[in-house]
């Protein structure tokens, strides 16, 4: 029995968790394998970025982490999970283009590291798995460990480091610097890494390493583990 129709007989959605480090195509991938198979997408660096962008426009001091805390505690998120129109507001304030600008991508890690903030973006992360009835996917650095750990399906996404600050130079543009490129990439990573683990598989989950793979070629093998026919559910 495959792990799709396995989590259908038994009446409960599909979970597959998907965690990895900044430009290995987490997000892509993640997107496209819940397009393919007709499920949910929730992407949780995208709440990380959300309570940043709210620490920033209320001019809070970042690093007193119980003011940050109470601040991204008290906050109201609406998350719209549909993987070709992810959509992101807090408080009221839509901010699902506003959380990719680069002040945002230069703080996030320091509210990320706010183990209050982490607490409270976990009950809430798990709360919208467990409401997703049609199933999701989730992608994040520590959803295959913490969030879902029971998930269906777990994959841990690398890349080479030279792979994944090209990709993420390639989306930014020509007017980001190679040196900014890298710190957004690799400087994040080491600090979001103090909290979060997502250098290493967990037992249970598997690595796939994407830098020599097409976006399509990783969406494959990511339904391959699902065992579903995807190539069907994408034409229905
Ligand atoms: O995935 P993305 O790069 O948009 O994530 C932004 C930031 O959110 C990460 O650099 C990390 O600090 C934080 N994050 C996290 N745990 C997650 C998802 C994201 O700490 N599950």
């Amino acid at each position: 029995m495959t792990v799709v129709s396995e989590a259908k007989q038994q009446n409960r959605p599909l979970v597959i968790a998907i965690d990895g480090p900044s430009g290995s195509g987490k997000s892509s991938t993640s997107r496209g394998v819940a397009t393919r198979l007709g499920l949910a997408f929730l992407d949780t660096g995208a709440m990380y970025r959300a309570a940043t962008w709210l620490v920033l426009e209320s001019g809070a001091d970042i690093s007193d982490h119980a003011a940050i805390g109470r601040l991204v505690g008290e906050a109201v998120y609406t998350i719209g999970l549909d993987p070709r129109d992810a959509t992101i507001a807090i408080n009221g304030t839509d901010v699902t283009a506003a959380i990719r600008e680069p002040r945002v991508s230069a703080a996030v890690s320091q509210v990320a590291t706010n183990l209050q903030v982490r607490a409270d973006l976990v009950a809430r992360q798990r709360e919208l798995i467990i409401q997703a009835e049609d199933g999701i996917v989730a992608e994040g650095r520590d959803i295959t460990t913490v969030v879902a750990p029971d998930a269906d399906v777990r994959v841990l996404l690398v890349a080479d480091p030279v792979a994944r600050v090209a990709r993420r130079h390639a989306e930014l543009g020509d007017k980001v610097d190679q040196e900014a490129v890298t710190d957004q990439v690799i400087r994040r990573d080491r600090d979001d890494s103090t909290v979060a683990q997502f250098e290493a598989a967990a037992p249970g989950v598997t690595v796939i390493d994407s830098t020599h793979l097409t976006l399509e070629q990783v969406i494959d093998a990511i339904c391959a583990l699902a065992d579903a026919n995807c190539s069907v559910k994408a034409a229905t």
